[in-house]
């Protein structure tokens, strides 16, 4: 490891420029809050200063010489000390929390400063976004002093862009662009290692903004390679080591370059989680070693002992270096100090899928079509769970129908043997706990799946109590997406996990992570607990055409974030134990 000092390495402007911005945030809040101008106009002094100060003010921070700079008191050195030490300020946290959370977000829209926040909060009774679009749209706003009708129709136009730039994003809609997008940086000659970085990379269900990471020798270089890409539309801001555009597709991208030698630290810092890196931060305070984007260092010497990659971080804590998608500060730094963090899933240990539709029901492709891409995939098997009848809408499969689909499939399988087709349903639970089809039938297939698809508003009682009885039926070995949400379009069912997870292990019944990118229920944290309980997890696309068959990532990420390890999971199995496992060899 090279031990310099990273004074001499890194730009010190970085760090002012936080700072700088921590205060300006203050002073917003405390403007809106109607604070003294004194006292308002002590932080942004102070964020003016430190923003064109020359000497980094971690250095002045560890020396204790802050109160040096002009306009610094010592209460604003507290809290400068308080954010370089644990990468928040409580002050600030307790100003936000006494602001309706609707005003501390308008500050983020363009050409709305605090002062205008605070003339449409207290004229106009505006609390949020909605209230503001709405009184705009109203051309309510244009009566106040200092706006007009010009201000009142660029806000708008404003407001629309910030809608479209903050929504969010499914993992399944982020990543691959994130991806498309490395792929090309990476073709910039000036772009050393290029990667997602942020909640992308911990594959959280949804994103804000894609963020990359990359490490350049000439950061401005590799800067103009990419505000140039033809996938952007517009620059919206651009420094000489971070930039936002928005793609064609209207989605922001935020690039931050930063020197080889730190990528690893860097990639570490904006990975997060933020509560992760918090956790982070005081355990290396302890060892009395300091943490940042650029590197670990000694806490008295300033002495540098890593940062290139981030294992270097992690060890010099005493840590393994842990995948991303565990670091939520969910108990993964307490596993990793007790050596005992787990072995989670990959994609490599997934041998099939057991949902997959075709277009015996709503899907689009044929059985063979189906199968033969499962192999190119190299599943050695694959479960075709059509619909069973409720299920009108969908084309769903009467029992003569059922039985003519198995003979289609006993033929391709002996035609693509030892590729296995096993023939299951996707069975449909009635209103009142009862099945489609009878046991007579059930018994037929190889693996029986079931599922929610109406009746989904039922009181938690009822609904709970009908999931439980299809459980108990001794030929349903799946539960498919058992809340039934639709991020960001239908709400889960009302439905109590906990008893559902305690029948589901004691029945042996699996609970499905479907991995659908607007689906993915289970949840990370529901998956987390029904393993907790001992309760078999199968990871399933349910995909209705080929493409599709590509969303397995987003359940394998999903269980990685629920610490899923292969043994927890039904379609890791091997053929022969997959089978040893169904409740109809259980039962023999
Ligand atoms: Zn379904
Ligand atoms: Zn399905």
């Amino acid at each position: 490891m090279e031990s310099v000092l990273y004074r001499e390495v890194f730009e010190t402007d970085v760090r002012n420029k936080e700072v700088a911005k921590l205060l300006g945030d203050i002073a917003d809040l405390l403007e809106i809050k109607g604070e003294s101008a004194f006292r308002v106009g002590a932080y942004r002094e102070a964020a003016r200063r430190i923003e064109g100060l020359s000497f980094d003010v971690e250095t002045l921070s560890a020396q204790g010489r802050l109160q040096e700079i002009q306009g610094v008191g010592e209460s604003l050195a507290a809290r400068i000390d308080e954010y370089l030490k644990v990468g928040r300020v409580q002050y600030l946290e307790d100003l936000k929390a006494a602001i309706p959370a609707g005003l501390v977000e308008l500050l983020q829209v363009p050409g709305l400063g605090p002062k205008k926040v605070k003339l449409v909060y207290e004229k106009l009774g505006v609390m949020g976004i909605d209230d503001l679009e709405k009184a705009a749209h109203e051309h309510r706003l244009q009566a106040l002093p200092g706006m007009g009708e010009k201000s009142e129709d660029k806000l708008i136009r404003e407001l629309e862009r910030w809608r479209n730039r903050s929504r969010r994003l499914l993992l399944g809609d982020a990543l691959p662009r994130a991806e498309a997008v490395a792929e090309m940086l990476q073709g910039c000659p000036a772009a050393r290692q290029v990667e997602p970085s942020g909640s992308i990379r911990r594959r959280q269900e949804t994103i804000g903004d894609i963020d990359i990471l990359a490490s350049s020798d000439s950061p401005e270089e590799l800067m103009a390679c990419f505000n140039t890409l033809p996938i952007v539309k517009e620059v919206i801001a651009h420094g000489p080591t971070k930039s936002s555009v928005l793609s064609v597709d209207d989605l922001q991208i935020d690039l931050r370059v930063v020197k080889p030698v730190s990528f690893g630290s860097a990639l570490q810092y904006f990975t997060g989680s933020k509560n992760h890196n918090v956790k982070l931060r005081e355990l290396a305070q302890k060892r009395g070693l300091k943490i940042n984007e650029y590197g670990i260092f000694e806490g008295e010497t300033g002495r540098r002992i890593g940062g290139n990659t981030e294992e270097e971080i992690y060890n010099a804590l005493g840590l393994a270096c842990m995948p991303p998608e565990l670091r939520e500060d969910r108990g993964e730094i307490e596993a990793a100090t007790a050596d005992r963090l787990p072995d989670l899933i990959e994609m490599g240990d997934i041998e099939g899928d057991l949902h997959v539709h075709t277009d015996w029901s709503d899907g689009h492709n044929t059985l063979e079509e189906v199968a033969r891409a499962a192999m190119a995939k190299g599943y050695s098997y694959l479960a075709i769970c059509d619909h069973s009848k409720s299920l009108g809408v969908a084309h769903g499969l009467s029992i003569e129908r059922v039985r003519e689909q198995r003979q289609d499939i006993d033929e391709l399988n002996e035609r693509l043997h030892p590729f296995r087709i096993l023939a299951g349903i996707e069975m449909d639970i009635r209103a009142d706990g009862t099945l489609d089809y009878d046991d007579e039938v059930l018994k037929e297939f190889d693996i029986v799946s079931a599922s929610i698809h109406f009746a989904m508003g039922q009181p938690v009682d009822k609904i709970t109590q009908r999931v439980i009885a299809a459980m108990r039926n001794p030929y349903v070995d799946v539960f498919n997406h058992p809340t039934g949400r639709i991020i960001g379009r239908r709400y889960p069912y009302e439905i109590d996990l906990e008893a559902v997870f305690a029948v589901a292990a004691e029945t042996h019944t699996a609970l499905e992570i479907n991995a659908a990118p607007d689906r993915l229920d289970l949840n990370d944290i529901s998956v987390r607990r029904a393993k907790e309980l001992g309760v078999m997890i199968a990871i399933n696309t349910d995909a209705h055409a080929i493409p599709q068959l590509e969303f397995m990532r987003y359940g394998v990420a999903t269980a990685r974030r629920g610490w899923i390890e292969k043994p927890d999971v039904l379609n890791a199995l091997p053929l022969p134990e997959l089978l040893a496992r169904l409740k109809r060899s259980r039962s023999k």
